[in-house]
């Protein structure tokens, strides 16, 4: 078994620093968030510092050194220091802190857990039930196995059951909120895509219901306050879930249990503070249950569709030239024909010349070559609205819409002096020149003639230019 938790040796002293440097900062910060949202000399309402820094562990692998560690732990001492707690207690915490994340670091690797594939299958819930009762279960006992007994304790011998589900109860809450925001972080490259994408998208309000739906239910967690609302947002969330993208979900389901979280712990602390122990900590279970369920459903949604889309992929395209196949260019033409969205249709029928030949002489793996060559060639020169595809072994369609004969024929005729003109590199370096016959049928629309019949007019006139010599083209008439 190999367990990375440091490798320094092959790290440069910069590497060291900068790791420190960097865990130090967003540490520090994350620490005084969470000080900052203490309710009056008790545990945080949320501490989103260790949640972080495994997150960060996880995604960036260089930041795991000796310098990451020593500068996440120093940070963890300032924060806490710079507001007045002792040095043995400030230890002790950070000692509690630092253990959560080794731990859950320690068994991710352990169980060779591939944090990459947080969105697929059941990875995250396994990440989640490590941390859970992995990294947050050692350091809740190591807490109350020593704070109680420091002097300036906040901790109590009498009451340790309910300061130890305290404390889990509040690690567990801050990784479900915490945790997918830093693993589901979009990276740059993905942020293009998304923006590329929207720009081409035409916006529609109806998207953002969803949404609306989760305000509405949060915001009525904060007028009618009791245990029921826990369950208020469900629904939304669950609709939220099937409509948005991984990293959104992630950031509204925290956003969700935060409010929810203040709503129900508000409600608890005005009726009493023993009330608001105990409860509190079935509170912060019941959220960790609600923030799960949605991500879970949008993590296997997400993969249900991408699986779709594949299948669905292998169902319309080819498999050796990636052009869309018979089957789907019959399907699209029949519709654009009975649709008549368009004046014309044209089809232009190509035919590789004395294919068998080159198959005969260089192999048919060669032969598969020239296929993807070619047809690479042929998506190069037309435009992407418009279909092509490979409808037999050497035979390919293109099909256009709204275009004049004309228009048709010059198409057809730049696409033949390509071919002829652009050789393909055989693996031994010499070039193998290859030509096309082309066919033309044109068509007014609408038509009472079939899809069918007017790829025979196409078929006519390709066989046509391979009889008066080949590497032309006819046009049906
Ligand atoms: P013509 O100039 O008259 O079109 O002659 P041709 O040799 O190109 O035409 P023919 O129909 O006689 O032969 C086509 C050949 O294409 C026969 C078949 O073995 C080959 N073929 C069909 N599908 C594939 C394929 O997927 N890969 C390869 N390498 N060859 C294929
Ligand atoms: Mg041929
Ligand atoms: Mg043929």
């Amino acid at each position: 078994m190999h367990i990375v938790l440091t490798s320094s040796k092959s790290f440069s002293i910069q590497q060291q620093v900068n790791a420190f440097f960097i865990l130090g900062a967003v540490v520090l910060i994350c620490c005084l968030c969470g000080i900052l949202s203490r309710p009056v000399t008790f545990l945080a309402y949320l501490w989103p510092a260790n949640a972080v820094l495994l997150g960060l562990f996880l995604r960036f692998k260089h930041l795991n050194l000796w310098g990451g560690w020593l500068g996440a732990f120093s940070a963890y001492m300032l924060a806490d220091l710079m507001t007045g707690s002792s040095l043995q207690l400030t230890f002790i915490l950070s000692l509690a802190n630092l253990m959560n994340v080794t731990v859950s670091l320690f068994l991710i690797n352990f169980w060779k857990l591939n944090y990459r594939n947080y969105n697929q299958g059941f990875t995250f819930l396994y990440l989640f039930i490590i941390c859970a009762l992995g990294g947050s279960l050692v350091s809740a006992l190591f807490a109350i196995a020593t704070v109680p007994y420091l002097s300036d304790t906040f901790m109590s011998t009498q009451r340790l059951g309910v300061d130890f589900g305290m404390w889990w109860a509040g690690e567990i809450v801050n990784y479900i909120t915490i945790l997918p925001i830093i693993l589901f972080f979009p990276t740059l490259n993905e942020m293009g895509k998304k923006f590329k994408n929207m720009k081409l998208k035409q916006f529609r309000l109806i998207k953002l219901l969803p949404l609306v739906a989760i305000v509405i239910s949060v915001t009525f967690t904060h007028i009618f306050f009791g245990p029921g609302a826990l369950l208020y947002p469900l629904a939304a969330l669950i609709w939220a879930a099937l409509s948005y993208p991984i990293f959104s979900v992630a950031l509204i389901n925290s956003i969700v249990c935060l409010v929810t979280y203040h709503s129900l712990t508000y409600f608890y602390l005005s009726e009493s503070s023993s009330a608001y122990l105990t409860t509190t900590i079935s509170v912060r279970i019941g959220l960790c249950m609600l923030g799960l369920a949605p991500l879970i459903l949008c993590i296997i949604t997400s993969n249900r569709r991408e699986l779709y889309k594949k299948v669905l992929h292998l169902a319309n395209h080819d498999s050796l030239t990636n052009t869309i196949n018979r089957r789907h260019l019959f399907e699209k033409g029949e519709r654009y024909l009975s649709e008549a969205k368009s004046h014309t249709v044209s089809l232009i029928m190509l035919d590789l010349d004395h294919f068998k030949k080159m198959n005969d002489q260089y192999g048919h793996h060669i032969g598969d070559l020239v296929l993807k060559h070619f047809s690479q060639l042929v998506e190069d020169n037309i435009r992407t609205n418009e279909l092509f595809a490979r409808i037999g072994g050497e035979e390919f369609l293109i099909l256009l819409m709204n275009t004049t004969l004309q228009e048709t024929q010059t198409i057809a005729e730049r696409i033949r002096i390509k071919t002829e003109l652009t050789p393909m590199q055989l693996p031994d370096g010499d070039l193998l020149f290859i030509t096309t016959s082309i066919g033309i049928a044109h068509q007014s629309l609408p038509t009472e003639l079939s899809l069918q019949h007017i790829i025979n007019q196409a078929d006519h006139a390709l066989y046509r230019s391979k009889a008066l010599g080949r590497n032309q083209i006819t046009i049906a008439s």
